[in-house]
């Protein structure tokens, strides 16, 4: 069961020069769906190809090509729906969304106006441990994506690539529960996160697979609280849409800005006026796309080309029988079946490959153990190589042996370093390069003793100042750890060392 305190920090609070005003941010996420093939079209989804390369006669919509739904992609959708505790429409339809762009040859989007496939949800987002804020979804519905226009290659003349229309999208729409930009690029994150598990969005927002359109606006405090006990989006104030965001760091700083460019209208008596501004990075600021009176009219109606989409229950809930444990849930568990802290569990579950690579290092194993070795030595070694932890060049039985030869005391914890740095680099069964390498432990006293006995003998001033300061017995285990490559169990050094070198005053 989830344990969570809800609604608790106070939302971001912005000091205008006259008054104090609060932000209300709703997202439409744009993500798109993991499937080999577009929505109504067989060609290939594949990223980065030669351009132009994956279009079919539906993509280009050439005249009377009809589309055809890929059954993949609503199976993907009411994933989503579920995994975000959302009610699943069993009876949704199509429409088209009119206007035109170079890079869209139908000359609409086939999008879900009225009828979406997925109703309400929610998101639980977590913005310190156990203190979560609930985000609500409106609805999720599918819809194409378009191609894209290129203007930078030539001076004289645009290209446009149409490998990317008609791919297979699901706007998410939240309700205007987000009140601040950390809770903002937390909640795609908790999103993307959920996604990832599902394997419904592979979340790479570099390459636009996963963008918001972020609309703020600002409001004195009462304000949101009349909105919230009646519904009634009046009560709050003008919202601008930023369109297309695609990093978590631009998302704040574009809301930041956003927010305090509507205060400084309003105090200085001006009015908002609701229009879909974009973020200028460079610059740091938003300015002005389209206004309302210039805003287009899609003149949306139902597809005439493709049937109402109808589910079947039993399907759907066979979809829910199938879903994977999702990031909320690990976590709770791996704190409470490895003993994990919160911090820990939250960086291990951050992703399905990386939870999966630890619950496999740790199982049959000290639990804690296997997290430290993750996080602290794994994780920064691969992110030294910007690498991922799915092409982790040491497995996660290699390092879960490792941690076997140092609980069973076959190797230091010192050692234990170098040998992870081997199997790293080179590969190998650690067992095998302890052996081969000679690195393991020495336990056997004699031949601790023998050195020990060595380096008394060798420095005689050293025993005469440890015999009246106990301190310098430190010094002496230095040196046999020294004399035997780190390989001498430091347990049972401390213990020769001690009982040869007794202080005068406990003889
Ligand atoms: P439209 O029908 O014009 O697209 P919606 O009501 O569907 O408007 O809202 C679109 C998005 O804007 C949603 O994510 C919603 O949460 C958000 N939103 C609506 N009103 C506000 C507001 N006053 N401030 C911030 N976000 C808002
Ligand atoms: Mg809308």
């Amino acid at each position: 069961m989830l344990d969570f305190a809800f609604d608790p920090p106070a939302p971001k609070v912005i000091e205008g020069a006259r008054f104090k005003w609060e932000l209300v941010i709703g997202l439409e996420v744009h993500a798109q769906v993991t499937s080999n093939a577009k929505l109504f079209s067989g060609s290939s989804t594949e990223f980065g190809t030669e351009p132009n390369s994956n279009v079919s006669f539906i993509d280009a919509a050439m005249p009377g090509m009809l589309p055809v739904i890929n059954g993949f992609c609503v199976e993907q959708a009411v994933r989503t729906g579920l995994g975000l505790r959302a009610k699943i429409n069993l009876n949704s339809a199509f429409d088209r969304k009119n206007y035109f762009y170079p890079d869209l040859p139908q000359g609409y989007q086939i999008s879900q106006l009225y009828h979406p496939i997925v109703g309400e949800g929610e998101v639980i987002v977590e913005m310190e441990p156990g203190v979560a804020r609930r985000v609500r979804i409106e609805r999720i519905h599918l819809e194409q994506d378009a191609g894209k226009s290129i203007h930078d290659m030539d001076p004289h003349m645009s290209f446009v690539d149409l490998n990317r229309t008609g791919v297979a999208l699901m706007e998410i729409v939240s309700r205007p529960d987000i009140r601040g930009p950390e809770e903002a690029a937390a909640y795609v994150a908790k999103l993307r996160q959920i996604m990832r598990y599902l394997g419904t969005c592979d979340g790479n927002m570099q390459n636009g697979n996963l963008r918001a359109d972020v609309n703020v606006s600002v409001c004195r405090s009462g304000d949101y609280e009349s909105f919230m006990d009646s519904g009634d989006h009046t009560c709050l104030g003008t919202r601008c849409e930023i369109k297309n965001m695609n990093s978590m760091r631009f998302i704040q700083a574009a809301i930041d800005h956003e927010a305090r460019r509507q205060i400084a209208i309003i105090e200085s008596g001006g009015d908002v006026e609701q229009e879909t501004r974009l973020y200028d990075p460079e610059k740091g600021e938003t300015r002005s796309m389209r206004s309302k009176e210039e805003a287009h009219d899609y003149r949306y109606f139902p597809c005439p080309d493709l049937l109402p989409l109808d589910l079947d229950q039993a399907w759907v809930d066979s979809i829910k029988a199938s879903l994977p444990e999702l990031p909320d849930e690990k976590k709770t568990r791996l704190i409470k079946d490895f003993g994990l802290s919160d911090y820990d569990a939250s960086v291990l579950t951050a992703d399905p490959e990386s939870a999966a690579y630890f619950e496999e290092a740790a199982k049959g194993r000290d639990g804690k153990t296997a997290a430290n070795w993750i996080i602290n030595e794994l994780f920064g070694r691969l992110r030294k190589e910007r690498r991922e932890i799915a092409d982790s060049p040491m497995s996660a039985r290699q390092l879960g042996q490792i941690i076997d030869l140092i609980a069973a005391g076959d190797i230091s914890g010192k050692i234990a370093k170098d040998l992870f740095e081997i199997v790293y680099s080179e590969g190998g069964d650690p067992a095998e390069v302890v052996r081969s390498r000679g690195m393991r432990q020495v336990t056997d006293t004699d031949i601790i003793e023998a050195e020990v006995a060595r380096v008394i003998l060798e420095n005689p001033a050293q025993v005469e100042k440890a015999m009246t300061n106990p301190k310098l017995i430190g010094w002496f285990v230095g040196q046999v750890m020294k004399a035997t490559g780190g390989k001498a169990n430091p347990k049972a050094v401390n213990e020769i060392v001690s009982a040869k070198i007794a202080p005068v005053d406990s003889v």
